[in-house]
């Protein structure tokens, strides 16, 4: 009897509040991306797949970013749903980090008129286009506010060689124990 060949692992990114830096650092696994091609299956990705809605059994997810407005936040309720192991990927998703900045202005409201009124040359107004145009949560927020997470992956961005070293255990199912000031470090 023949056996069946074992299912790859699927595996995601997904880019919340962040400047896309982590996923460029995810480009930068060069020719081990090939490698990862052929050992898991990229269901989701805005630098490896053209699909628009977030699958389901997905197995492994890199999430970078904060959450910063309603579309990120429902996009992150939809990878938590259906994910197994869900990555921080980066101090903007660990910390809130640099779109977290504009909590000092506390709150929404104030952020916008900073930005679009008091910034503005005299004709500025604020933007109003619900449901077009995703509203500004009160606060940045960490991913680990929200949902549970299994893996943190710090750096801003986290190296390249800092994220092979935590997929690779991934793709065998197993957890990644980064340690040392290489695999853990901030910034
Ligand atoms: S952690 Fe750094 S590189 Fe990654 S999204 Fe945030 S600012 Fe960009």
């Amino acid at each position: 009897m023949s056996q069946a060949t074992p299912r790859k692992p699927r595996l995601a990114t997904v880019w919340l509040a962040g400047c896309s830096g982590c996923h460029m650092s995810f480009l930068d696994l060069d020719e081990w991306l090939l490698e990862l091609a052929d050992r898991a299956e990229i269901v989701y990705s805005p630098v490896g797949s053209d699909i628009k809605t977030y699958p389901k059994d997905v197995d492994i997810a890199l999430v970078e970013g904060g959450v910063a407005n309603t579309d990120n936040l429902e996009l992150l309720h939809q990878v938590r749903a259906n994910t197994r192991t869900l990555v921080s990927f980066g101090d903007c998703a660990i910390t809130a980090n640099i779109p977290g900045m504009r909590n000092l202005l506390r709150g929404s409201d104030p952020v916008l008129r900073r930005a679009y009124l008091e910034l503005a040359d005299g004709s500025g107004q604020l933007p109003h286009a619900p449901g077009i145009v995703p509203e500004l949560l009160e606060r940045v927020l960490p991913v680990h506010e929200l949902v549970p997470v299994e893996v943190y992956l710090p750096g801003c961005p986290p190296p390249a060689d800092r994220i092979r070293a935590a997929l690779e255990p991934l793709l065998r199912g197993e957890l990644p124990h980064l340690s040392g000031a290489d695999q853990i470090r901030f910034g």
